[in-house]
């Protein structure tokens, strides 16, 4: 069964596109097969994330009638696979974003997941990748304005009548005056599934165009990654004792780790 998943939250920056490669790596070391699709059809964000090659073929090409979308599928070294958008400022022309929703059905069977990666706002090429998924993660950070994107974001998808899976919040921070979780919940009347840290692992994979998950698979964003991955597939997951964090002093690492090797907290 494959699972299609769009990835959406109305603010820019919030972190969709670091999520949906991050979240198909993580879906990936459970042994998942995980395809991400750019659905960022004007301004393609995957391909700058990974540092893909020119492809041949991209999702223009498919959305266009040329190809088919299993020719658009491109494996990453990471070992996810991508589909991805076009960078050149010709294939925008003419494409109709409204047929992603009909050649993402071709992806069944393919793979366990598909996460698609949303535009920013609620145009037309977010409502486009919105009808495309078959359930939706919500993407926010813990602070009002992007809580209220989110919030106008499941608003719509509601009226569309999608399932939406929860709240994925990242770029919390403990230093920062952070919008409580409880208050994120009551506010969006969803369930948080997924907490994913601002760590600077994230910013020094994103510079070497990879995945934090593969690159720092025990750093703090990685570890999260993965607890939300293995709660979308069902499968266990052993944290590591030790969560390595750029953000965090060797000292508050070290004392993580003697609370957690002593079993006060999980
Ligand atoms: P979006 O796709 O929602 O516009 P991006 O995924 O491109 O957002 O993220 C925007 C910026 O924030 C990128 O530079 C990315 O490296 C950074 N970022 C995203 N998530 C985190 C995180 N958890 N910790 C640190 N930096 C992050
Ligand atoms: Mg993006």
């Amino acid at each position: 069964m494959t699972r299609i998943i769009t990835l959406i939250g109305g603010k820019g920056g919030a972190g969709k596109t670091t999520s949906a490669i991050n979240l198909a790596a993580a879906l990936t070391y459970f042994g998942k097969k995980a395809i991400v699709v750019d659905a960022n059809l004007t301004t393609p964000n995957v391909s700058l994330h990974l540092g893909s090659p020119i492809v041949p073929v991209t999702l223009h090409d498919v959305l266009k009638g040329r190809n088919h979308i299993t020719e658009s599928v491109y494996l990453h070294p990471s070992g996810i696979r991508v589909i991805p958008s076009s960078i050149s400022l010709n294939a925008i022309k003419n494409v109709d974003p409204e047929k992603l929703e009909y050649i993402m059905q071709d992806l069944h069977g393919l793979s366990d997941f598909v996460i698609i990666d949303a535009a920013a706002g609620l145009g037309r090429e977010a409502l486009a990748a919105l009808k495309s998924g078959e359930e939706i993660l919500i993407i926010t950070n813990p602070e009002i304005s992007a809580v209220t994107d989110a919030l106008k974001t499941i608003k719509l998808a509601e009226e569309l009548g999608k399932k939406v899976l929860g709240v994925l919040v990242n770029k919390t921070n403990p230093k920062n005056m952070d919008m409580p979780p409880d208050d994120i919940e009551a506010m969006l009347e969803n369930k948080i599934i997924g907490i994913i840290p601002e760590d600077r692992a994230v910013k020094f994979a994103t510079a070497r165009k990879d995945t934090v998950v593969s690159m720092y698979p025990n750093a703090a964003a990685s570890v999260a990654y993965k607890r939300l991955a293995a709660h979308l597939s069902n499968e266990n997951y052993d944290e590591p004792l030790y969560q390595e964090t750029a953000d965090k002093t060797v000292l508050e690492a070290m004392a993580d780790w003697v609370v957690k090797f002593l079993g006060l907290k999980d």
